[in-house]
């Protein structure tokens, strides 16, 4: 970041990425704008699905949702929406999704400053333009911060880590409104996985380990989140364990986060939530099957990463091609459990019954 502070009449906007997961590894290059611009505000655009995420950053200033449908291009609403970005007075645009079409509004605003990666050829449109090795295996977090610095510049080692905040107010009117008792010890479940069905742990295996964390603290809450897309599974879930609060499909993102804030621990697939746990620093446990447990982690001293490194991971398929599954069959409960039991222990030895 060698070109000079800005001034406090510039105003920064941040394109945000599609994902959720996505959105919360990039949440460090806001922390490295926010450093060098302590004084200019920062507001992020992203889709309606994404912005609780970015709600929950405390460097952005301003929340714009996104009117345009996914991955449509929608070219006249684009101009229009650029005449509105025009009138905030952006003097610098971070374009962090690779595609034309978002690298298209910032140009369409007229702003002078216009960061991102090449993507799919966006010669002219990216002015400030990065170049990603594809060859080289790629952290997200590090991906998205190398935009705070020139693209001559290599990017630190020590990068900041994501950061997300909820206030205790939000959890206390969450966890009302879901029933939910603030006294007992509370742990959240991510059995989803947008991405396809290879990433999902099995239904059997979370409900004996809800079981077994029964079995141990009767009085622990265990609450499934998800997207509507997750609630088939989390019904089967709730089956074999009625005790459950299956939640998934009747939360908002904004209430699944202030629920993930509120619990002792998360057991999750490599999923959005996952990251989101890992950025409130609450202790989380990712079972990766046929994803690479190196290329997101999560990033915090209190997470665990779980994978049984197969010779046939990962082969970041949606469907196992082996049809055996065995990356999570074989992944079973008790492994789990084994780091899940020391992190109840050390929370209820914190928290007063
Ligand atoms: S091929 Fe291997 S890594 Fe991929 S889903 Fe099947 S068991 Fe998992």
């Amino acid at each position: 970041m060698s070109e000079g502070k800005l001034h406090a009449q510039h105003r920064i906007l941040v394109i945000a990425p599609n994902w959720i997961g996505d959105a919360v590894m990039a949440q460090p290059l806001l922390q490295l704008l926010k450093l060098e611009h302590p004084a200019v505000p920062v507001d992020v655009l992203a889709p309606g699905w994404v912005a609780p995420v970015l709600r929950a950053m405390p460097e952005v200033d301003t929340v714009l949702e996104t009117p345009f449908k996914h991955g449509a291009l929608q070219l006249r609403e684009r101009w229009r929406y650029a005449q509105l970005l025009r009138q905030r007075g952006y003097t610098s645009a971070y374009v962090l999704p690779n595609t034309l079409k978002f690298a298209l509004l910032p140009w369409m605003a007229g702003i002078k400053k216009r960061v991102g990666y090449k993507g799919e050829s966006r010669y002219g449109l990216i002015n400030v333009m990065h170049h990603d090795d594809k060859a080289a295996p790629r952290a997200m977090v590090p991906f998205y911060a190398a935009l705070a610095f020139p693209p001559s510049e290599q990017a630190p080692q020590d990068l900041p880590r994501p950061h997300l905040q909820v206030s205790a107010g939000q959890i206390a009117v969450t966890m009302q409104a879901m029933g939910l008792q603030q006294d007992q010890p509370l742990v959240c479940f991510a059995p989803g996985a947008e991405f396809g069905n290879a990433k999902r742990w099995p239904v059997t295996h979370f409900s004996e380990l809800a079981k077994t964390v029964w079995a141990t603290d009767p009085q622990a809450q265990i609450v499934l989140l998800g997207s509507p897309k997750d609630r088939d599974v989390c019904q089967q879930i709730q089956s074999a364990c009625p005790q459950v609060h299956q939640l998934a499909g009747k939360t908002s993102l904004d209430q699944a986060l202030a629920l993930i804030a509120a619990s002792h621990a998360m057991v999750s697939n490599d999923s959005g939530l996952l990251h989101i746990a890992s950025a409130l620093n609450i202790p989380v446990i990712a079972i990766y099957g046929p994803t690479d447990p190196d290329h997101a982690p999560p990033f915090s001293d209190v997470a665990h990463s779980l994978s049984l490194r197969l010779a046939c991971a990962p082969c970041k398929q949606r469907e196992c091609p082996l049809l055996h599954h065995d990356c999570m069959n074989k992944l079973d409960s008790q492994m789990v459990w084994q780091p899940l039991q020391n992190i109840l222990v050390t929370a209820s030895r914190r928290v007063p019954a």
